[in-house]
């Protein structure tokens, strides 16, 4: 069986989406979702609505994770598998930090790129695989372009 390793933080299925909040007073979105008081500070907003954040950005920043994190993180992979770690951010502004799909690396990606939600499996553990949303480098329509004219 496979569940989201974070219950309510993303949809699974062929396009998932991340689950952000809108304040229903100002429409401020958040990720991870709000639940008690709106982030923005001009709001006394305390109720949300659920919105799926797009599925596509373009990376703000990127860096290779070297070193094994401190629990609870627990490790795909035994020994230890460096993985590359990037910030997108998507039209609606705000900057998600996310791991890179599985076989992609810093190599992939540039300040810019752009990139996909995908869900994944982060880890197995005795209840079966959990899932985790991961950012997939992909071209650019320009890219694609310049590729079919060679
Ligand atoms: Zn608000």
């Amino acid at each position: 069986m496979s569940t989201p390793a974070i219950e309510g933080w993303f949809t699974t299925g062929p396009e998932p989406a991340l689950l952000a909040s809108a304040c229903t007073e100002c429409g401020n979105l958040a990720f991870p979702a709000e639940r008690e008081f709106c982030k923005n500070p001009a709001c006394s907003g305390e109720s949300f609505e659920t919105r799926e954040l797009s599925r596509r950005g373009t990376v703000w920043s990127y860096t290779d994770a070297q070193y094994q994190p401190p629990a609870p993180y627990i490790p795909a992979a035994d020994p230890y598998v460096p993985f590359a770690l990037a910030a997108v951010e998507l039209p609606e502004g705000l900057v998600i930090l996310g791991q890179l799909a599985n076989g992609f690396g810093v190599n992939d990606v540039k300040v810019g790129s752009p990139v996909e939600l995908v869900v994944e499996t982060a880890w197995t553990d005795e209840d079966g695989e959990k899932t985790m949303w991961k950012w997939l480098p992909t071209r650019s329509d320009n890219e694609a372009e310049q590729e079919s004219v060679k």
